[in-house]
């Protein structure tokens, strides 16, 4: 099932720096913005496909922001009125494509690449959650907000003096450490402790 149905997918790169570092990347003096198209959605419980173009396709545990009204040129001080809730994401990337292509698009782009759910979280404090990432049931990722190199209310004023933000539009607010490959037969799950958890399988690209 599909929790959200948004116009568009605003994702964050490198907001953790022990993340930023464990891939050889400087942290970002101001965010790092890229997309991932809403066509990459798939829900709790659906399978992640791995396509034929990359050999290493990766895991990345989120906390996914959920917009609940139109923002545009927000401040951080008045942020928290503009979302509706939180949801667990994995964003799903390629990182070979990520590496040789330049540009992000087609590395965290592909079909199945943008896990989220099982539900979408209202009224809990932005400033107090946790976001754990396992894979086979092994704990490889836990990252907390107030690690994060830019707050969720800071996020939401940088993107909306960008571009408005409507309600529904989903934000991916970047992956702690302990990224890591996914193969067909895995099963990855994101928890949020207060939210749920998301799992999902892995699967080759049948053709
Ligand atoms: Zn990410």
């Amino acid at each position: 099932m599909m929790v959200v149905t948004p116009t568009k997918i605003v994702c964050v790169g490198r907001n953790y720096a022990a993340h930023a570092r464990e891939l050889g990347n400087e942290v970002p003096k101001q965010p790092l913005l890229f997309f991932k198209p809403p066509s990459s959605l798939i829900g709790d419980g659906d399978a992640i496909v791995l396509p034929a173009a990359s050999q290493q396709v990766e895991y990345e545990s989120e906390i996914g922001v959920v917009i609940g009204k139109r923002a545009r040129n927000v401040r951080a001080q008045d942020a928290a009125a503009f979302i509706k809730g939180y949801t667990c994401a994995n964003d799903v990337s390629a990182r070979d494509l990520q590496k040789t292509d330049g540009q992000w698009g087609r590395a965290k782009g592909f079909d199945t690449f943008c896990a989220v759910g099982p539900l979408v979280a209202e009224g809990l404090d932005w400033s107090m959650l946790e976001v754990i990432g396992r894979l086979n049931g092994v704990e490889r990722q836990r990252g907390r907000t107030r690690e994060m190199v830019f707050s969720i209310p800071v996020l939401i004023e940088y993107i909306s003096h960008v571009m408005t933000l409507e309600p529904g539009d989903l934000i991916l607010t970047g992956t702690p450490e302990g990224v890591g490959k996914l193969t067909a037969g895995d099963v990855v799950e994101v928890e949020i402790p207060g939210i749920g958890v998301l799992r999902n399988t892995v699967t080759g690209d049948q053709g």
